[in-house]
């Protein structure tokens, strides 16, 4: 079986690849590593990223060690998306842990159910992949501009924070004739929940066999 691996041919002027060759390959030397660099593509997860280019600011200890050379540290970025109940924007700073040992070699006999390690194209490692599996479940699914947002009105779209004491007369009669129609929907679909609660209940049917 061949190892899975994940090897590539790095760029070095790619803004997370790192080149290691101050560090050199004696075990137990170690560099810390300062930089602020611009934000890959892809850091995010539809409702909230960090935008492409805007500054990531890594804080690395970069260990050389027999096998390769291992990288821990913390990656700070801010995030920019919209709220999720009212859509104004959203920034949100973000730090997370990282930590990853780069081989500088594919081990000769590779355990086919760990995860491959990530190997160093010689002195270059590629610390993108490792970024962005720290940071991206570090944000927040449902991103709020505060936890407290009222969101919007349900009726007129209305942003109810600007307008707490926000009401609708219920005189439009197009609005009632809507309301009237959502509370059908709503008394079939309880209707129709309930029947599936009597006929799964198997209390009730023994009760009625007995
Ligand atoms: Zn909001
Ligand atoms: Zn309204």
């Amino acid at each position: 079986m061949t190892p899975t691996v994940r090897q590539a041919r790095l760029d070095p002027r790619a803004p997370l690849v790192i080149d290691t060759h101050e560090l050199g390959r004696r075990p137990g030397t170690m560099l810390s590593f300062q930089r602020d660099v611009p934000a890959p593509e892809d850091l995010g997860n539809g409702v909230i990223g960090v935008s492409p280019g805007s500054p990531l600011s890594l804080d690395l200890r970069l260990e050389a060690v027999m096998e390769g050379v291992l990288v821990t540290g913390t990656v700070v970025a801010t995030a920019t998306g919209e709220c999720v109940r009212c859509l104004d924007p959203v920034t949100e700073g973000v730090e997370v842990d990282v930590q990853e040992l780069f081989l500088h070699a594919a081990p000769e006999e590779a355990d086919p159910d760990a995860d491959a390690l990530p190997l160093m194209d010689v002195d270059l490692l590629d610390l993108e992949p490792t970024v962005r599996d720290a940071l991206v479940p570090a944000l927040p699914f449902q991103p709020v501009c505060d936890p407290d947002c009222p969101g919007l009105c349900s009726r007129c779209g209305a942003r109810l924070l600007d307008d707490p004491d926000h009401s609708h007369e219920d005189n439009d009669p197009r609005w009632a004739a809507l309301a009237g129609l959502t509370d059908q929907l709503a008394q079939a679909d309880a209707r129709s929940g309930n029947g599936t609660a009597t006929a799964a209940d198997p209390a009730g049917t023994k009760e009625e066999t007995n």
